[in-house]
């Protein structure tokens, strides 16, 4: 069996995280313990601050904030930086073993060059014994032969290295791509969820504000059945370049889903929020759609918003619905228009 300082390390923070849990009401789900199995080990700072936080606010674990912490902190190091370590790993061997194959390579000729010399000093000298020309001959052969099958190999190796660093590019733009709205060019709903989370984080971390705007076209399925589906898509276009033009430079904004979008605001109290909706709301309703076959005229679009402020410790699932709350009384309220939630959160939400 096992023994050693390693594996007692190992289960003290493993008995650490199972009391933590079994205080905390915590199920011993794998997950959860591999949340709580890296707490005890005090690795990841984030993660720590995050949780004390949470613990000294007297905030409870149930079971979205628990998947929530999982997915921010234990998910992203199977995911994001295998991958990359993988790649960067890979990349430092092979440029390793190239210089190591370089050196190799270098020696190889230095000695085939001292061969070389001695076989012309040996000529010059009009040495007598052919065998000792013919073997060194022989060896100076065999050298350059092994010189060359080294140079191949570095070229090869180089070849290598300069693959994995193509495959780590694609690898990255496979992830911007799969974080990208196709249509609009903006961020996509995953992106939005990644980011907010991210948001919160630094938010609970630095005791800053965060603000989640969502908003929704007015009677857009009627505009698409009046104008057809082609000019629907020129008018998500327009509002996600409307919508991006209108917030501030470290904002994130995001196609939630068909025409809806959706603003992660941090550093921001609900007012400002408020006045950024209404800022894109405006400027929203002033731009006309054109149709582009024929230039006519087809009016405006009006957008409904509704922002919602984040609360320090809530899981991000519930700001996001506070924000979707406010968008439905915006609708409710005769759509065109920006509704902020502001209410406790034990409040019923009714209208
Ligand atoms: P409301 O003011 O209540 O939001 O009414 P609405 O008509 O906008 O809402 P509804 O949910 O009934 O219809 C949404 C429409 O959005 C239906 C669909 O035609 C349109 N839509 C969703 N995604 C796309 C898209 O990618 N392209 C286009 N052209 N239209 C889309
Ligand atoms: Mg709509
Ligand atoms: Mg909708």
């Amino acid at each position: 069996m096992e023994s050693g300082p390693e594996l007692d390390d190992a289960r003290e923070k493993a008995e650490s995280a199972l009391r933590h849990m079994a205080v905390l009401g915590i199920p011993p789900t794998p997950d959860n313990f591999a949340v709580w199995f890296a707490y005890a080990g005090g690795g990841d700072p984030h993660l720590r601050r995050t949780i004390d936080i949470l613990m000294d606010n007297g905030q409870e674990f149930d079971e979205i904030r628990n998947a929530e912490l999982h997915a921010r902190f234990v998910l992203p190091t199977y995911r994001t930086s295998a991958v990359d370590t993988v790649a960067d790993d890979l990349h430092a061997v092979a440029g390793r073993l190239s210089h190591t194959v370089g050196h190799a390579g270098a020696g190889a000729r230095r000695y085939g060059d001292a061969l070389s010399d001695a076989s012309d000093a040996l000529v010059r000298s009009e040495a007598e014994d052919l065998e000792v020309r013919t073997l060194v001959s022989g060896l100076m052969q065999e050298t350059r032969v092994m010189e060359a099958s080294n140079a191949q190999l570095r070229e090869r190796l180089e070849q290598s290295s300069s693959e994995i660093a193509h495959l780590r590019e694609t690898l990255e733009e496979t992830r911007r791509e799969a974080s990208t709205d196709g249509l609009t060019g903006i961020a996509n709903r995953m992106r939005f969820e990644r980011e907010l989370r991210t948001a919160a984080a630094a938010a609970m971390e630095r005791g800053a504000t965060l603000c989640v705007l969502m908003a929704d076209i007015d009677h857009f399925k009627v505009f698409n059945d009046t104008h057809g589906h082609a000019v629907g898509d020129q008018v998500l276009r327009l509002v996600a370049r409307v919508l991006s033009d209108a917030v501030r430079p470290g904002d994130l904004v995001a196609r939630y889903g068909g025409e809806e979008f959706a603003v992660v605001l941090p550093d921001c109290e609900l007012e400002e929020a408020g006045r950024i909706a209404e800022r894109i709301r405006d400027r929203i309703g002033h731009k006309h759609v054109v149709r582009r076959s024929s230039g006519a005229d087809l009016g405006a679009v009006t957008l409904s918003l509704g922002v919602a402020a984040y609360r320090f410790g809530e899981p991000i699932a519930q700001a996001v619905e506070r924000a979707d709350t406010a968008l439905y009384r915006a609708k409710q309220g005769g759509r065109n228009r920006v509704v902020a939630i502001d209410d406790p959160p034990t409040a019923a939400a009714g209208n």
